[in-house]
């Protein structure tokens, strides 16, 4: 069965472009995942935090044959070899990857939460999802 997922994709730190293609190109080499689609990017104020760099915004859109468990440990395996720092919450990262939605599933645990909870409130997210999701999107903001 294929589940279509949407990734969040932030960097703020280092090469910022290059860590994003760097984590899209590690994606497509995932077992599970095919049709692996980059929006636009966007460059965005960061949201929190102490004072830091600008990011880079994306979404990816990929299609899944593994769970949604898999692709967080998957994608935190990613996080790992790009060399993410973790410097605590809403520090400058070179790469962070969320899941944003996975097919219609809803999960609710501190591990996972799927759809991801502040998504709708965060332009950074909506607008390059809004390429994959435009009905979604506007329904979702009309709602906040
Ligand atoms: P962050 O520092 O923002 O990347 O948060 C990472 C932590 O959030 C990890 O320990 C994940 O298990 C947890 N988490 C909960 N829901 C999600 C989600 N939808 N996508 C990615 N990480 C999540």
């Amino acid at each position: 069965m294929i589940t279509v997922a949407y990734l969040g994709l932030g960097s703020n730190l280092g090469e910022r472009k290059q860590n994003l293609l760097s984590a899209v190109a590690a994606l497509k080499g995932l077992n599970g995942l095919s049709q692996v689609r980059l929006s636009q990017v966007i460059e965005t104020a960061a949201v929190g935090g102490p004072v830091q760099g600008d990011f880079l915004n994306a979404v990816v859109e990929c299609h899944c044959t593994i769970s949604a468990l898999q692709l967080l440990a998957d994608i935190k395996d990613i996080e790992r070899q790009l060399k993410r720092q973790r410097m605590g919450k809403d520090h400058p990262r070179t790469i962070d990857i969320d899941i944003l939605l996975f097919g219609d599933e809803i999960h609710e645990s501190a591990e996972l939460t799927v759809p991801h909870p502040r998504m709708h409130q965060r332009d950074f997210v909506m607008r390059p999802l809004a390429e994959f999701l435009p009905e979604y999107c506007a329904n979702a903001t009309a709602n906040i």
